[in-house]
């Protein structure tokens, strides 16, 4: 790795993988984590400090549902009193009378709120919790009358594709300043429900048209960001910026990691802090070195004019897909593989029409939601 290495701007700090959730795409690794294996206040603390000193600029604070952690106006003050931009990424359930105040006196810069559906049937039978929508809509009410900016995202699937059109109305009248239109990943949960989620080519492209014809029309009310579908695509994204660029992630252990999915790699051996600080990971750790920068990249990688846009995509996708974290991302046309993802496609509408596949989510457990410390 010769290339020059720079700091992290950014940080996605996964406080729990509890949640009283059970999305069916959840980012959340199949084996969660409970809540004593969870970092204590006084280490994130540190985490967030050592985080401060090497150079981040916003963390994103998540989950699981990051509200269950009692201490998390603590931990927002910490961040805030080192001038780190903080992004609450919520669920938007079940949290008290007050906290979202506290959370804005405490500093907290920005709150995302995800609606798994745009129509409330639809929120709350893919989170599986009845009433969901409705204490959603009070939460987006509740931060914007804190003075909390607020971002809608809204994962898009088979299931609530076509409601594309309702979700931006919506991200209109709770006065967000954004809203982020993101075709589910298909790792961790999202890949176990991959035939029950695979959205049907038409209403894709139905989808794109939709998206682009909003931006012209709300350009300047409202940011809309578009995350494409991989398996759609003719060449894949930047998965996290490129692995270890300017971002990384902590799991609630305290597992230092460049992505959600990253553990799925098996030959890949993740840090976890306190074995080691974070500027030492980020720096020296041989996981985080392996797929940086672009010399450890093949053909057609290697001398593609795009390897410094893309960073040859997804390194787990490629796990998932190609058996091989280092094979270009399969959702590029230029990966020899790439015909495995029409016919991935194909197999995910065989088994909806053979079996009852399109309704039967494998849910996300749930986790104990008790508040922690
Ligand atoms: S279950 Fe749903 S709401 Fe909970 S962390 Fe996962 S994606 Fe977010
Ligand atoms: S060949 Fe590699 S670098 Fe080029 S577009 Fe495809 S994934 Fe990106």
């Amino acid at each position: 790795m010769s290339e020059l290495l720079l700091p992290p701007i950014g940080m996605l700090a996964e406080l729990t993988h509890r949640c009283p959730l059970q999305c069916p795409y959840c980012s959340n690794p199949l084996e969660l984590l409970k809540a004593n294996r969870e970092l204590d206040t006084q280490t994130w603390l540190d985490l967030f400090s050592q985080a401060a000193n090497l150079g981040v600029l916003q963390v994103h604070l998540s989950g699981g549902e990051p509200t269950l952690r009692r201490d998390l106006e603590q931990l927002i003050a910490g961040l805030s009193a080192r001038g780190v931009y903080t992004n609450l990424i919520t669920a938007g359930i079940n949290i008290a009378e007050g906290r979202i105040e506290a959370f804005a006196e405490a500093g907290l810069d920005h709150l995302q709120l995800s609606f798994q559906g745009a129509r409330p049937a639809t929120t709350d039978r893919i989170g599986n919790h009845r009433g969901s929508h409705e204490k959603k809509l009070e939460t987006a009410r509740r931060a914007r009358a804190a003075g909390l900016p607020l971002t809608i995202n809204a994962p898009i699937h088979r299931h609530n594709i076509e409601e594309v059109p309702e979700f931006i109305d919506m991200a209109l009248s709770l006065g967000a300043e954004r809203l982020e239109i993101a075709n589910v990943q298909y790792a961790g949960w999202a890949l176990a429900n991959r035939n029950a989620l695979m959205p049907e080519r038409a209403a894709v492209e139905r989808q794109a048209e939709i998206v682009t014809a909003a931006q012209e029309r709300l350009a300047g009310v409202i940011n809309i960001d578009f995350v494409p579908p991989d398996y759609f695509a003719i060449y894949p994204k930047p998965c996290m910026g490129g692995w270890a660029r300017d971002a990384f992630m902590v799991a609630p252990d305290g597992t230092v990691l460049p992505c959600h999915a990253a553990q799925t790699i098996p030959s890949l051996r993740f840090e976890r802090f306190g074995e080691r600080t974070l500027a030492e990971i980020w720096t020296d750790s041989p996981a985080f070195n392996a797929f940086r920068g672009t010399e450890w990249m093949r053909e057609p990688c290697r001398s593609c004019e795009r390897r410094e846009v893309d960073w040859g995509g997804c390194r787990c996708q490629a796990m998932a897909i190609a058996g091989d974290a280092a094979a270009t991302d399969p959702a590029c046309s230029k990966s020899p593989i790439h015909a495995r993802m029409a016919t991935l496609i194909d197999e995910t509408r065989r088994a909806v029409a053979d079996t009852a596949a399109d309704e039967a989510f494998i849910y996300r457990r749930i986790g104990v939601v008790t508040e922690s410390a």
